[in-house]
């Protein structure tokens, strides 16, 4: 099947409020127009240097998303435009975003990464360590970041309860973070769960984005 039959059959599955992001990451420019033309407008890499320089290259109503870990001295390549940055995990990184968005004269959307899975490999804080990030004073007189939400990455398994005990998880941190923290803040309200393996589990348990790759585009050339 094509691209633009593969968008289809995704987004058939997929309610109207939760929000398809075309992982497009070592794609090339033409399979990302072909999504482009059949309709795909946000599309999620994650390495900077390809983000900025397909963003340079295809057309600018597209709505890029950094769905992975950046480095720090990596912020730069595509601070001027993303739209939302996943894979956030601790105020150093929040810091460097917030320093691009003074730059750029731009308010920076973040979601907090949080290790839901057994992986050692998935980065991702715990809640201990989200509530000391977002109680310290740094992350308090941070002015261009705005954290709207969560993210995580369940087990990569055929174990379906484990998968969904994971995503759970990540709905009762969000419930709780909102509960405590940012009940006056409508700007937290996303919750990024969910790939092609898993993503009707993670809508089922409660995904509001969905992170949607080889389903749309095909396998990618390397493990990552
Ligand atoms: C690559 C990637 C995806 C998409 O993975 P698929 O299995 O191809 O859908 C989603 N989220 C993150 C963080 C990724 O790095």
């Amino acid at each position: 099947m094509g691209i633009a039959e593969n968008l289809q059959q995704i987004e058939n599955q997929i309610p109207s409020h939760v929000k398809l992001i075309a992982v497009s990451k070592t794609k090339p420019n033409e399979m990302l127009l072909e999504a482009y033309n059949a309709g795909q407008r946000v599309f999620g890499e994650n390495r900077p240097q390809e983000l900025k320089q397909k963003q340079e290259e295809l057309p600018k109503d597209i709505v890029w998303h950094f769905i992975g870990h950046p480095q720090s001295k990596q912020v730069k390549y595509f601070s001027s435009f993303v739209s939302l940055i996943h894979g956030v995990d601790g105020i150093k990184l929040l810091s460097v975003i917030n320093k691009e968005g003074i730059k750029h004269n731009r308010v920076i959307d973040c979601l907090l990464q949080f290790h839901i899975a057994n992986e050692e490999t998935k980065f991702g804080l715990s809640m201990a360590d989200a509530h000391e990030l977002i109680n310290s004073e740094a992350f308090k007189s941070l002015e261009n970041v705005r954290v709207c939400g969560v993210m995580g990455m369940a087990t990569n398994t055929d174990d379906e309860n484990k998968i969904k005990e994971e995503f759970s998880a990540l709905v009762d941190i969000f419930d709780s973070l909102k509960q405590t923290f940012f009940s006056e803040n409508a700007a937290f309200s996303e919750i990024s769960m969910g790939m092609s393996g898993d993503y009707k589990l993670a809508i089922e348990a409660g995904s509001t984005m969905v992170r949607v790759g080889s389903s749309i585009f095909g396998l990618r050339n390397y493990p990552k």
